[in-house]
């Protein structure tokens, strides 16, 4: 690919790319992370029980109730928040550290995390990736087949609620076609 790091601005800044589960957010992440090697990706804390392949360390930290209770005790998250029955959260000290350092930091976060960002982070950049239609994305949900039934229908509930959430973002950016979804992220970043 054509990107180099010249498009980089000169200082550290937070990008949150959020969305409904299902959207693809993780998809587009992972396509963005491999043609700009400069992004540093959070790697978020977890209570949820891993997916087969997912790796400790790389996709999240797995950890159980009590210890990210602590860790929430002990204001070591950036944001957090409880999503289809876990918890989710962004460690803070990593990241505050890559932006001092001058960093362009992007987390991939549900709504109410997104939310936390945008208020003690006024400067980060927010996108919200919306699906082409609700039936397409619990089609996407169901597809990915790695969910129970229970946590399906969680995220659906949640989805509609976040969907309704899209404007309150700097840019929204519709995934049906992938490589334009992909392109208009690239845009919001390095333009
Ligand atoms: P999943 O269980 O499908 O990996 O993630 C469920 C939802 O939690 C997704 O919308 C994902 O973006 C979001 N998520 C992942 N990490 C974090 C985090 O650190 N904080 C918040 N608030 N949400 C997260």
């Amino acid at each position: 690919t054509s990107a180099t790091t010249t498009e980089c601005p000169p200082t550290g800044k937070l990008i949150v790319l959020t969305g409904p589960s299902g959207v693809g957010k993780g998809t587009l992440m992972r396509s963005l992370l491999q043609r700009h090697p400069q992004l540093y990706y959070s790697v978020s804390v977890t209570t949820r029980s891993p997916r087969p392949g997912e790796i400790d360390g790389k996709n999240y930290y797995f950890i159980n109730r009590s210890k990210f209770e602590q860790l929430v005790a002990q204001g070591e998250f950036l944001e957090w928040a409880e999503f289809a029955g876990n918890y989710y959260g962004t460690p803070r000290e990593t990241v505050v550290n890559q932006i001092q350092s001058g960093k362009l930091v992007v987390l991939e976060i549900e709504l109410e995390g997104a939310r936390q960002i945008r208020a003690s982070f006024p400067n980060a950049l927010s996108i919200f990736i919306l699906p082409p239609s609700f039936e397409e994305l619990e089609k996407r949900i169901r597809g990915r087949g790695q969910d129970s039934e229970e946590s399906i229908s969680r995220r659906l509930v949640r989805a509609k609620a976040e969907i309704a959430a899209a404007d309150e973002f700097d840019i929204q950016i519709v995934n049906d076609d992938f490589e334009m979804a992909l392109a208009a992220i690239e845009a919001a970043i390095f333009e």
